[in-house]
């Protein structure tokens, strides 16, 4: 089963929810390392989302694509930091590959790569530079490697999910050299990008929310 604009809506809304819980721990990280202001930038900017999808009736999106474009010109406009014009990109990258009703395994894999590529064409950022790229890079693989081997879209979300949470872990070690924690030098090491953080959350929300729609049951 496919996963379709009604998935993209209530993963958006769980995203919001799962990020005001997360709210504290990504500041927190922030905080370690930046300037602290990771988790209130995207806290106001899911709601602001939320906000947007509650305004405009949901009968006027049809399309996966419809509900990620709210979330990307919504996040542009009222996130400020780094995070915002990356994350906006992203998911305007991927709303622009999944304009269509539904998608399987492979499209959600279409969807990941598209986010990727919104955010190293715009942050320049490669793997290992202690960013939100190292939870999305390994997420894509991840991905890549579910949809190949046959798993339904809930199951190619669920490694995405898993793989970026490993990579947000293995930002700890790291040296900061993009973004505004590589001004720390090696004092970066030591502390998890909030970045890499908050994309697990993300993903984390969008499986969960596809193994409820479909009826999925984890392995
Ligand atoms: P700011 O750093 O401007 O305060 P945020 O705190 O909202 O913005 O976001 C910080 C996060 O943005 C970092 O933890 C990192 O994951 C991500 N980030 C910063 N610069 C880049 C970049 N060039 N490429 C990818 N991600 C980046
Ligand atoms: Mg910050």
């Amino acid at each position: 089963m496919g996963l379709d604009v009604a998935w993209a809506e209530r993963w958006v809304r769980r995203t919001a929810e799962r990020i005001a819980e997360a709210k504290g721990e990504l500041t927190e990280l922030d905080r370690q390392i930046g300037d602290g202001d990771h988790g209130e930038n995207l806290h106001r900017g899911f709601q602001a989302v939320v906000a947007k999808l509650d305004e405009s009736g949901g009968a006027e999106r049809t399309e996966v694509g419809d509900v990620l474009m709210v979330v990307a010109t919504t996040l542009m406009s009222k996130v400020g930091g780094a995070s915002g014009p990356l994350y906006g990109t992203a998911f305007l990258r991927a709303a622009k590959r999944s304009a269509r009703r539904e998608v399987d395994g492979s499209g959600v894999v279409v969807l990941l790569e598209a986010a990727l590529e919104g955010v190293t064409s715009r942050g320049k950022a490669e793997v290992g530079e202690k960013t939100m790229v190292d939870a999305l890079a390994p997420a894509v693989e991840a991905a890549t490697a579910a949809s190949d081997a046959g798993q339904d879209p809930a199951g190619v979300l669920r490694a995405a999910a898993e793989a970026a949470e490993a990579g947000a872990e293995a930002t700890v070690p790291l040296v900061a050299t993009k973004g505004r924690a590589s001004y720390l030098g090696e004092r970066s090491a030591g502390h998890m990008d909030p970045g890499s953080r908050s994309s697990a959350i993300i993903l984390r929300a969008a499986a969960d929310t596809a193994q409820d729609v479909t009826g999925t049951t984890a392995p």
